[in-house]
């Protein structure tokens, strides 16, 4: 806040008296002006909650006389107006190295998938409306085709997101009966989303078998009773188990339960739709595969690998699909039009696979070439290091970044970035600055989230792809430095 004169002022403390009337505050011109744009409701409750946040401060004596100004007065109700609107939600830059990165909202949605939205969302649209016959149409029927053509699934259905789509299977294939699952497949996702929980939600009963590292054919085939309704495999696509491990995969799976009338579901969590191999990454199980194995059912997530909008994808056979649709827990799971919209319109680029590396934002940042990111680093280098001089120092790196969001945890991505770290400071004293540096960026007008490691502070700069979304404020990172 603008001191008017720090001369005059200075030592002199403020009495309650010296705060103005709500009226004579709102009556002042620059108030005026601010009720003009905003109207009276938020700039009149605003300058009521200035006045008694220093009401207490005047009582104290701690107010200095130089903030209760007519100036300075108006000019702390602008920036309280313009903090209440501020969004909460806001753009950042995620240079953490993660590129799925769940607590900065996961997949980037693609241009078309934006546009799409835009058109769609401000009237009406045919959302549950058959155009062709003029009645009552299925959300699904959205997507379904286009999730039955890239999967070879006989049906497809979508719900709210992957957590709900396992629900949902749980409940509508083994509620009051038996799943029978490995030991070694018991994840939790994070939070509250643990494979026992989920199974006590949906009212199924769980029915472990195996042990953590090994599971065998047998395990699941002599824990199958009449009480049993499904076979569940869970990819543990957030941790490995590593060493003397046996598993059953789905195509033996699918012989045990097929023989036997049972059906089995795979919960792939991540669940790329294409070969991430073929673009040289590492390697994640397809729900087109589990499919042709012989899997029933087939969850994964929509804003992981593929791509697009928080959604749950559920494909699999008719009759499994069918019965999950109609299962009343279904209605309270749905997507709602905003990211059924954006799902479709990431589906339709799976059908140009050739340009999916362009046009998928997720699939871009993942295959990024290494010397790209490395010439991003040249750029940003030295304005960098002018802009946190002489606090701190900057240079060039090799980093080994994620794809994230419980995506092949133990593989790394080669990437590069820049490391800052403090310049002639104690040792003792180095934690503290990189906190002090890391709130700073946190600050900036797009906020950049980096990661503090082995005393510095790193940014990876795979997912900067304009240089001049970080270039651009760097005069506000050295004012803060300061
Ligand atoms: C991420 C994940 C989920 C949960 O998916 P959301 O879309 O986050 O609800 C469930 N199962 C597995 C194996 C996962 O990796």
């Amino acid at each position: 806040m603008a001191l008017p004169d720090e001369s005059v002022v200075h030592g002199s403390k403020a009495s309650p008296q010296d705060l103005p009337a709500v009226d004579r505050l709102l009556r002042a011109p620059d108030t005026q002006s601010l009720i003009a744009a905003h109207g009276h409701t938020l700039v009149a409750g605003e300058a009521r909650a200035l006045l008694d946040a220093l009401r207490p401060r005047a009582v104290a004596g701690q107010l200095p006389l130089a903030d209760v100004q007519p100036e300075a007065m108006q000019a702390a109700l602008l920036e309280r107006v313009q903090a209440r609107l501020a969004p909460r939600m806001q753009r950042v830059l995620n240079l953490t190295g993660t590129v799925i990165h769940t607590n900065l909202g996961r997949a980037l949605l693609a241009d078309e998938a934006l546009a799409h939205l835009l058109r769609l969302m401000a009237g009406p649209n045919n959302l549950e409306y058959d155009l062709a016959t003029g009645g009552r149409g299925d959300r699904d029927s959205v997507v379904e085709e286009l999730l039955t053509t890239l999967t070879g699934a006989e049906a497809a259905t979508v719900v709210n997101n992957n957590a709900a789509a396992v629900l949902l299977t749980l409940g509508a294939m083994a509620r009051d009966r038996e799943v029978i699952v490995s030991r070694g497949e018991l994840v939790e996702i994070g939070g509250a989303f643990r494979m026992p929980d989920v199974m006590a939600s949906a009212g199924a009963h769980m029915v472990e078998v195996g042990t953590t590292n090994r599971t065998h054919p047998r395990d699941y085939e002599e824990a199958i009773t009449e009480r049993t309704a499904l076979l569940l495999k869970v990819h543990t696509s957030n941790y490995a188990v590593q060493g003397f491990t046996a598993s059953v995969d789905e195509s033996v799976l699918a012989g045990i339960a097929h023989a036997r009338g049972l059906p089995v579901a795979t919960d792939l969590g991540s669940g790329s739709l294409v070969d991430l191999a073929a673009y040289g990454l590492p390697r994640e199980p397809l729900p087109q595969e589990k499919l042709a194995a012989g899997c029933d059912v087939v969850t994964f997530s929509g804003d992981k690998l593929l791509g697009g909008p928080q959604a749950g994808l559920i494909v699999g056979s008719k009759e499994a699909v069918g019965r999950i649709r109609k299962f009343p827990m279904k209605r309270a799971l749905r997507m709602s039009k905003l990211p059924l919209a954006a799902l479709e319109a990431t589906l339709r680029l799976y059908l140009r696979p050739e340009r999916l590396a362009q046009d998928l934002p997720t699939l871009r940042l993942l295959t990024r070439p290494l010397e790209a990111i490395q010439a991003t680093a040249r750029a940003v280098h030295g304005p960098l290091a002018e802009a946190v001089a002489p606090r701190f120092t900057v240079e060039p790196v090799a980093l080994q970044g994620q794809i994230g969001s419980g995506s092949l945890p133990v593989e790394r991505l080669p990437s590069a970035g820049l490391a800052l770290a403090p310049a002639g400071i104690t040792r003792k004293g180095i934690g503290r600055a990189l906190d002090q540096l890391a709130q700073a960026l946190r600050q900036l007008p797009l906020p950049v989230i980096g990661r503090i490691a082995d005393d510095r502070l790193l940014l990876d700069l795979r997912c900067l792809e304009d240089a001049a979304d970080l270039l651009g404020q760097l005069p506000h990172l050295r004012e803060r430095l300061a």
